[in-house]
């Protein structure tokens, strides 16, 4: 059977909560025998989580040079790409987005929300004030009104939508149960199949979850069922113990629920491979 272990979400020390060399990143993932993986280091254009938050155009290009080099290195087994948040915060605006980054350097590109009007959904006061349910609801709500600003050339995939469930919520079982934000998540759904784009399948939050347990099969059936051809799957690992994790795990809910295929990127190109 083809080998679809594609690991679509990788943080190097080019993060400023990474700490891996790409070179490390590369080296664990031949050794646990990936297909293929793409870096994906932070870019974001405010500084409201501090100022090594707010990357530089010199970043910006250091970032690059070490994507060229591995991805030529590498005959293509490395992908570029970059997780490229929201401007949520003054200075902050898509405009700053677009001096910052031209995405025609990326091979693809994961438009993510990291915070909620100026906080952080892994903020005390988030949980404080929202229900599980309402966290989830409220978070891709956020993604929805912010979405449209974002300019199509520059993203492929929206990133992690069950992002509330990474944070310190302390929640014993915090799975998201498409009960939660079956409104919202259609809303996305239909914005991103309508542009051809997709969604991400973050193996990151099963970390919170008790035991060996995944959660999404509904939302991703429903994503299906709207249309969706295509999702792509990635780690989210900043440390190499948690390069490709459960990756087998997300293929198969992929499966399960009825989506055909998983991409990998290049040049913004989706390359689409059969899940069964
Ligand atoms: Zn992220
Ligand atoms: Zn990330």
């Amino acid at each position: 059977m083809k080998n679809l272990l594609f690991d679509y979400h990788l943080h190097s020390l080019h993060s400023p909560d990474g700490s891996m060399t790409i070179d490390t990143i590369v080296k664990r993932a031949q050794e646990l025998g990936l297909a293929e993986i793409c870096i994906t280091d932070h870019v974001e254009v405010d500084n409201s989580f501090g100022a090594e938050w707010q990357t530089s155009k010199e970043q910006v290009k250091v970032q690059l040079d070490e994507l060229n080099r591995f991805k030529e290195q590498s005959n293509g087994y490395v992908k570029k790409g970059v997780e490229l948040a929201f401007p949520d915060n003054d200075p902050g605006t898509v405009e700053d987005m677009r001096e910052l980054v031209n995405p025609g350097d990326y091979d693809y590109s994961i438009a993510s929300l990291h915070q909620y009007k100026g906080d952080s959904p892994f903020s005390g006061t988030f949980f404080d004030e929202h229900t599980l349910p309402e966290a989830a609801a409220t978070y891709v709500k956020w993604i929805n009104e912010r979405i449209r600003e974002f300019p199509l050339d520059y993203f492929d995939c929206v990133g992690h939508i069950d992002f509330v469930v990474k944070g310190p919520h302390g929640i014993e079982d915090p799975s998201l149960s498409l009960t939660y934000f079956e409104e919202e998540l259609r809303e996305l759904f239909r914005y991103l199949i309508d542009n051809g784009k997709t969604f991400e399948v973050n193996t990151s939050a099963y970390k919170s979850l008790p035991g060996k347990k995944v959660h999404g099969l509904d939302w991703l059936t429903l994503f299906a069922e709207m249309g969706g051809e295509f999702v792509v799957i990635g780690s989210d690992a900043h440390k190499e113990e948690y390069i490709g994790y459960r990756l087998d795990d997300a293929l198969a809910l992929v499966q399960e629920a009825g989506i055909p295929y998983v991409a990998t990127f290049d040049k913004h190109q989706p390359v689409l491979h059969k899940v069964k």
